[in-house]
């Protein structure tokens, strides 16, 4: 089956007494065994049927087997954010003494992870531009656990080559890992671009909608003993694995990805070309043809470009301006809600960093962030150009 349909049609291993078309939400922590024998079979792991909701849930295995047949991984564990997914891959690769080579153009909560809480923990980071080979080379040693990278950066919007990126890795044996939240892994194939493990927050286009938090790690298999790590001692041991509630809302979210992304883009390459034609307004989406990353976005994700755009304004002031003067898209963060978002990073998102942080991280004081939703073109448009009328 095509993804479209497989997305809809994965069933689950095992049907309930009822028969029920959807996968039921399994709110119980404990399971029944027949025997002292079974008991301890499924606790020592020599079988697979669940014994605990802290690491085995059969609404959350349901959801994580549609994302492995989805993208063809070894094993996916779902967690109960992006970030907990992010903060266990990383803690299952990295040691004290090594370090992670990544980007200044991170998440604002993963770049705080690596530099304040991993760094007490005695592993450290080592940022470089990694749309530069050479600086990446020259950044990596012995001591590099991993590399990681966002495959489009938020709010920069900025798209590495990841195939060469992941080539340098490979021939220093140092896996990649990447988020991959800002396009849906069932529009691209992240195998193919040599990434070993995908990190994402499916809070974002998978939630379908803003409903739950969520995370996904996705394993190729391409790291000796990681999926190993993975379950035995991230999940049994942080306690972050996701809950069965999240996983039946994302679950239904997959169903829609296709329809709900399709829409999302379009409105947002139409949204993009309208505020592009506005004389003075800077407006940065990869959809664009005139887009320093569109070829590279073709490339690498089979012409998918997100519905994120980013605009810049004249000033900070006529930044609130602008979100004060909203009619329709909600003053809020979150990405790829069905709801359009907008919000200004530099204030909020990013607001606690220092401004020396700020700006090393490209985040712009004039700098607004859409999320474009699924309402018709023109009422988002409209809103839009009233609002940036008021506010310059
Ligand atoms: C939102 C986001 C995260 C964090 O996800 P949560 O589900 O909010 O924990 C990580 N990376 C990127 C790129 C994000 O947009």
């Amino acid at each position: 089956m095509e993804k479209e349909s497989l997305g809809i049609h994965s069933e689950y291993a095992c049907h309930d007494v009822y028969g029920a078309l959807n996968m039921p939400v399994y709110h119980t922590l404990a399971y029944e065994f027949k025997d002292a024998k079974s008991m301890s079979d499924a606790f020592c792991g020599r079988t697979d049927v669940p014994d605990y909701s802290r690491i085995t849930n059969p609404t959350v295995i349901n959801f994580e087997r549609i994302v492995r047949s989805l993208t063809g991984s070894r094993d996916v564990i779902a967690f109960n954010s992006g970030m907990a997914a992010i903060s266990n891959a990383v803690m299952a690769l990295a040691q004290s003494g090594q370090k992670i080579v990544t980007s200044r153009h991170l998440f604002g909560n993963t770049f705080l992870l690596f530099t304040d809480v991993l760094r007490r923990f005695g592993v450290g980071t080592e940022f470089c531009d990694l749309t530069d080979i050479t600086a990446l080379k020259e950044s990596i040693d012995a001591d590099t656990c991993c590399i990681f990278l966002e495959i489009m950066t938020n709010p920069q919007m900025e798209v590495a080559d990841i195939r060469a990126i992941a080539d340098v890795a490979h021939a220093a044996n140092i896996p990649v890992i990447a988020d991959t939240t800002m396009i849906p892994f069932t529009h691209f194939n992240a195998a193919s671009l040599g990434i070993d493990v995908e990190v994402l927050s499916s809070t974002k286009y998978f939630a379908g909608g803003g409903t739950s938090l969520g995370g996904l790690v996705i394993d190729y298999g391409t790291i000796e003993g990681f999926d190993n790590r993975m379950r035995r001692e991230m999940l049994m041991n942080l306690g972050a694995y996701m809950n069965p509630h999240a996983a039946y809302m994302q679950t239904l979210g997959i169903e829609t990805i296709h329809a709900r992304y399709g829409t999302q883009q379009r409105n947002a390459t139409a949204v993009a070309e309208a505020l592009s034609s506005i004389p003075g307004i800077t407006v940065n989406y990869p959809g664009l043809a005139t887009n320093r990353y569109h070829d590279i976005c073709v490339r690498q994700f089979n012409g998918n470009f997100g519905a994120m755009i980013t605009f810049e304004l004249p000033s900070e002031e006529s930044c609130f301006k602008f979100i004060d003067s909203l009619k329709m898209i909600h003053r809020a963060t979150n990405l790829f809600d069905n709801r359009s978002l907008a919000i200004h990073p530099a204030s909020t998102i990013f607001g606690t960093l220092s401004q020396k942080q700020r700006d090393e991280m490209d985040i712009s004081p004039t700098l607004i962030r859409l999320s474009i939703g699924l309402e018709h073109t023109s009422d988002i448009i409209n809103d839009l150009y009233q609002a940036i009328k008021a506010a310059i």
